[in-house]
């Protein structure tokens, strides 16, 4: 299962209702931030997620309204050392700038005040451990070196304790034992195998993260079968136009996304002021009916369909 919970949900400017985009996906002990608009870390306060644990940020791409928060960031961190590590991954354009503005304007040749990571994306896995997996995809947008994210458990086989109960496997390390696929000695000297107790290979949950994007043909099967989407809707149809000139996308476009790539959930993100929130679900959920819009500290839950 992921977390995600949006910290800023407003395209380019910040408006009364709606920081600049930033959201914190949480898997088992670790923490993501994805992108740092500017007020992200007061949004984290007032989120209640605090700063702890916050070691790792990936960064959709190098446009302002994404990474202005960044320096924001190290600067109280220059303060108040709340973690030890910070790494930050991002495209080659995102992490130059990154560089001039962490480097250049907030340190000024000072040593960072915690071991800073400045780390290029290539496409591909980011990290994984035994029962998780992330993943960077390129994505099209202005300027360039563009990613999205991908969240996915591995898939497992589910421990069936009924099962497990008949043949007399005490609670405790015999059953983890089981679980980690190796076979055990019951106390009366019974052998019991892990297939004797483990289910069928169960798919884990897949959230995926995309930010700025202006073309879907080429990131349908990222998406495809998520078990949540988060993606931006930046314009309507009536302005498919501006859209295009600029590299984003209309409500109706994320939707049809979805709708391609039988996604469970759509989370529309990046709103623009010149729009309401209703007029954005409407045009999504006439073609993805299992649309939310955004707000600014919603919090949801990705699990597996069963
Ligand atoms: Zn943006
Ligand atoms: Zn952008």
């Amino acid at each position: 299962m992921f977390e995600i919970v949006f910290l800023g949900t407003s395209a380019s400017a910040p408006s009364i209702q709606r920081g600049l985009p930033s959201q914190m996906v949480m898997h088992k002990e670790y923490r993501f931030l994805i992108d740092c608009g500017e007020g992200t870390q007061r949004q984290i306060l007032q989120s209640g997620l605090g700063f702890k644990r916050l070691d790792k940020i990936l960064i959709t791409h190098s446009h302002l309204d994404h990474i202005l928060g960044l320096a924001g960031l190290l600067s109280t961190f220059m303060r108040w050392e709340a973690i030890e590590k910070l790494e930050i991954w991002a495209g080659q354009p995102a992490i130059a700038r990154i560089r001039d503005l962490l480097h250049g304007v907030v340190l000024r040749g000072a040593s960072p005040p915690v071991k800073l990571e400045l780390n290029v994306i290539e496409p591909g896995c980011l990290m994984e451990d035994e029962t998780f997996q992330l993943t960077a995809f390129p994505v099209t947008h202005r300027g360039g070196g563009t990613f999205g994210f991908l969240f996915e458990e591995k898939p497992r086989r589910p421990f069936l304790a009924a099962k497990a109960d008949a043949l007399g496997v005490p609670p405790g390390p015999l059953r983890a034992q089981l679980v980690a696929g190796k076979p055990c000695m019951l106390p009366n000297g019974a052998a019991v195998s892990p297939d004797e107790v483990l289910g069928e290979l169960a798919p884990g949950a897949r959230l995926a993260f995309v930010g700025d994007c202006g073309r879907t043909d080429n990131i349908l099967e990222y998406c495809r079968r998520a078990d949540g989407l988060v993606i931006e809707s930046t314009y309507l149809e009536v302005e498919a136009a501006l859209a295009r000139e600029f590299s984003h996308l209309t409500a109706r476009q994320a939707a049809s996304l979805a709708r391609e790539a039988q996604v469970r959930r759509l989370f529309l993100t990046h709103l623009s002021r010149r729009y309401r929130d209703r007029e954005v679900a409407e045009e999504a959920r006439a073609v993805f009916p299992d649309t939310t819009v955004v707000k600014d500290f919603d919090r949801f839950s990705i699990a597996r369909e069963k």
